[in-house]
C-alpha cells in the first residue's frame, strides 16, 4: 500500500540525506571537520609608512595612499591604493588609477635611454644619468642664448620664447609643483600639461 509523504517531510528527509553525504564524502577524503582556529592574513603594509598623495592620472584627482618602506637608499614603494579620507574618492579608485603601483614598480620600465646623434644612422644606449645631464646641458644653453630680460618699450619680462614644457598625466602632483617652479624660475612661460589637476 502506498505511503503518502507531505513536501515537509521529503524535504527534510533529503536535505538529512544530502548532509550525510557530504560529511561521509569530507571525513572519506582525510578531512576534519572540527572547529578551526581561523588567523587573519598579516596586512602587507604593516610595516609601512603612508603617505597621502593624488592619483596621477585624470583631472578627478582621487586621493591614494602611496605605502612606503625602508630608509634612505632602501626606501621602496610597496603598494599604492585609494585613501578613505579622501572627500574625492573615499578610498575608490577606477581600474587605472588602482593600477597606479604598476606605473612605478614594473619590471618592463624603461631604465635607459636611446640616443640617436645629430645625422647618425644607430641609436646609443645611454645610462639615464648621462642623458639627463645632456638634457640639462641643452635646456641651460638654449635658455641662456634665448633669454630675454626686457621689451623694446622697456617692460621687464624675464622669459625665454626658446623652450615648452609639456607635461604628462603620470607625473604625480608633487612632481608637477615641483617642476612648475622649475620652468618659471628658467623664465618658460610655455607650460602645458594634458592632466589638469
Ligand atoms: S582613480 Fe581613476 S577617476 Fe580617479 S583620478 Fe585616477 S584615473 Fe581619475
Amino acid at each position: 500500500m502506498a505511503t503518502a509523504v507531505s513536501r515537509r517531510d521529503f524535504l527534510k528527509v533529503a536535505g538529512a540525506t544530502m548532509a550525510g553525504t557530504a560529511v561521509g564524502g569530507v571525513l572519506a577524503l582525510g578531512g576534519d571537520l572540527r572547529p578551526q582556529v581561523a588567523h587573519a592574513q598579516e596586512a602587507r603594509v604593516k610595516e609601512a609608512k603612508a603617505y597621502p598623495s593624488v592619483c596621477p592620472y585624470c583631472a578627478v584627482g582621487c586621493g591614494i595612499l602611496v605605502h612606503v618602506t625602508g630608509e634612505g637608499k632602501d626606501r621602496k614603494i610597496i603598494n599604492i591604493e585609494g585613501n578613505p579620507e579622501s572627500p574625492v574618492n573615499y578610498g575608490n579608485l577606477c581600474p587605472k588609477g588602482a593600477a597606479t603601483y604598476q606605473l612605478h614598480v614594473n619590471p618592463n620600465r624603461l631604465t635607459k635611454v636611446l640616443h640617436r646623434a645629430p645625422g647618425a644612422t644607430q641609436w646609443e644606449v645611454w645610462e639615464l644619468d648621462r642623458a639627463m645631464d645632456r638634457v640639462a646641458e641643452l635646456v641651460k644653453k638654449t635658455r641662456d642664448e634665448t633669454f630675454i630680460e626686457k621689451l623694446p618699450n622697456g617692460k621687464v619680462v624675464n622669459q625665454t620664447p626658446a623652450l615648452f614644457s609639456l607635461g604628462g598625466a603620470t607625473m604625480d602632483n608633487e612632481w608637477n609643483h615641483i617642476h612648475q617652479k622649475l620652468m618659471r624660475g628658467l623664465g618658460i612661460i610655455a607650460i602645458e600639461n594634458q592632466a589638469r589637476i
